[in-house]
């Protein structure tokens, strides 16, 4: 049966890196609004000079504009299910979504929310670069490419840092978070649907804890924050 999964977190929780596994070992459809949008404004369509600056700023795209980009990939189709990687990040976005998926007769089985301490996140963000190829993702300290300048994964030298992770960018994107996306943990946990997991363990410790999350058990107690 098809499993459709959001992951919550503010940026730099892991998402991204997360996303991608679920991808590779559940053959998962990624639906990442974050790099929908950066292709929009690398091809260089109207729409995504229009959504270019304000990406570069930290803030939020109107959800007129995301829900359009979504609603065009789940009316594509599904597989196995979809993992929504950076939406739902507003209210309306999330009633949105509630109704592409009734339209489909489709649900939303589980809300990993990713909690990071807000210090770990200017660290993680202001180190780290993707591969342009295959996506992969690094950090300058955490966990550099083997080879200086090639990705370990697919051997791309196109390694590129987005315009938005930096100190400044990060602070309005933190903003935007707490001012609009957060409330989201109240609706899904009133929902019955939210899983709380600790997004500061080690990579292989985090999907073990959102896969248990996933399957419907209680989250490990690694896997969850105490504090
Ligand atoms: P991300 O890659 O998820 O960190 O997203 C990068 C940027 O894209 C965000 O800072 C926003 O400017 C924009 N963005 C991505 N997803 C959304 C969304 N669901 N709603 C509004 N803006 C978004």
């Amino acid at each position: 049966m098809a499993v459709n999964i959001i992951l919550l977190g503010p940026p730099g929780a892991g998402k991204g890196t997360q996303a991608r596994r679920l991808v590779e070992e559940r053959g998962l459809v990624q639906l990442s609004t974050g790099d929908m949008l950066r292709e929009a404004r690398s091809s260089g369509t109207e729409m995504g000079q229009r959504v270019a600056e304000v990406m570069d700023r930290g803030q939020l795209v109107t959800d007129e504009i995301v829900i359009g980009l979504i609603r065009e990939k789940i009316e594509a189709g599904q597989g196995e299910g979809f993992i929504f990687d950076g939406f739902p990040r507003t209210l309306p976005q999330a009633d949105a979504l509630d109704a592409l998926m009734a339209e489909t007769g489709s649900q939303i089985d589980a809300v990993i929310e990713m909690r990071v301490d807000d210090e770990a996140l200017v660290d993680r963000v202001s180190g780290r670069y993707t591969c342009g190829n295959c996506g992969e993702v690094y950090h300058d300290k955490t966990r550099p490419t083997k080879v200086e300048g090639t990705c370990d994964v697919c051997g791309s030298t196109d390694l590129r840092r987005r315009p938005d992770d930096n100190e400044d960018a990060l602070k309005t994107r933190l903003l935007e978070y707490y001012k609009k996306t957060s409330p989201l943990i109240g609706y899904y946990y009133c929902k019955g649907n939210l899983r709380p997991v600790d997004g500061l363990a080690e990579i292989e410790a985090v999907a073990e804890a959102m896969a248990a999350a996933i399957d419907g058990e209680a989250a490990s107690p690694a896997g969850q924050r105490t504090a």
